[in-house]
């Protein structure tokens, strides 16, 4: 974390730029009309987000856990554009349990290991991980899925207790459509009547799903992705930006993923890289996550800042 401050600091300038009134101009003129409206770029009001973290009733949260159940090494070249082709990257596929005094919500649900090896070649897949994540969502309240991708929403759509966890699946419309229209993988079929079950919600731009958690509307990695805001009751706040970068390191050097077979909105990530390098510029109390960063899950856990999967 210590490292990604730094290099924020260089590019601090830079920020301070892309969001001054000179840039504006060309900005608006890189876009069309048509795009501006539909697409505006990301620039969320944390304040307001703030405030809805507290607008529905009950105790704020007491932890987040997150567990691994997949990792794999890619070049980093594919992870961050530019980067060294000799250097390796690892990956975790992780799922996040917020923890409140009265149950427990789960953000994502990972994958299973069908699903895992549709992924490429390599990796390792951890079964005994997997059942702890299985009873991890059979005993939570609420399951919010942040995009349709089979690394999140998989454990859910594959597993066993399909039925049972349906009607507290969280997820926004797009999500919804994308998940029957064209899953990610070809082990992701699920029927309308299993999506009928879910919550689907129709939101504009924030959500306020429980205490101290907020979806963030944030299309770019996919069309339908959320990024969420957290709170714990001891004031640390989370902003979980899923899979914005593969690693922080897409972030803070604000440098596209280059894998063929991912399709993005530049500009949107571009956004929202910036937003995010201003949080962790001048929010010390605010963590920015990262699905799949390796270095962050072993610094989190390690500091205590995440915990482990709690199982009643
Ligand atoms: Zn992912």
């Amino acid at each position: 974390m210590n490292n990604n401050r730094r290099t924020f600091i260089k590019n601090a300038l830079f920020v301070g730029l892309g969001l001054g009134v000179a840039s504006r101009p060309a900005l608006a003129s890189s876009l069309t009309e048509q795009s501006a409206v539909k697409m505006p770029l990301f620039n969320p009001d944390l304040a307001r987000i703030r405030q809805l973290a507290t607008s529905v009733t009950g105790a704020l949260p007491v932890g987040l856990n997150v567990l691994s159940i997949a990792d794999t090494e890619r070049p980093a070249n594919i992870v961050v554009k530019g980067a060294e082709a000799n250097r390796k990257i690892k990956l975790e596929r992780t799922a996040y349990q917020l923890q409140y005094a009265d149950g427990t919500i789960m953000l994502d649900s990972g994958m299973d290991e069908a699903t895992h090896l549709t992924f490429g070649k390599g990796g390792n897949f951890y079964p005994e991980r997997y059942q702890v994540l299985q009873q991890a969502l059979s005993q939570a309240k609420l399951i919010a899925f942040s995009h349709y991708h089979g690394d999140h929403v998989g454990g859910v759509v594959r597993s066993a207790e399909l039925p049972q966890l349906a009607p507290k699946v969280w997820l926004n419309q797009l999500t919804a459509q994308q998940m029957v229209a064209k899953p990610h993988k070809p082990t992701l079929k699920i029927s309308q009547q299993i999506v009928d079950q879910f919550i689907v919600v129709d939101f504009n731009q924030y959500y306020p799903i429980a205490p101290g958690l907020v979806a963030i509307k944030s299309p770019g990695h996919s069309a339908d992705s959320l990024m969420f805001y957290i709170k714990l009751e001891s004031g640390q706040e989370f902003i979980h930006s899923v899979d914005i970068g593969w690693s922080m390191e897409n972030i803070v050097k604000q440098k596209m993923k280059n894998a063929s077979w991912i399709k993005e909105d530049e500009k949107q990530l571009q956004a929202q890289f910036v937003w995010l390098n201003h949080l962790m510029a001048t929010e010390p109390t605010l963590q920015v996550l990262c699905s799949h960063d390796a270095l962050q899950y072993q610094d989190l856990r390690r500091s205590k800042v995440l915990g482990d999967f709690y199982i009643a």
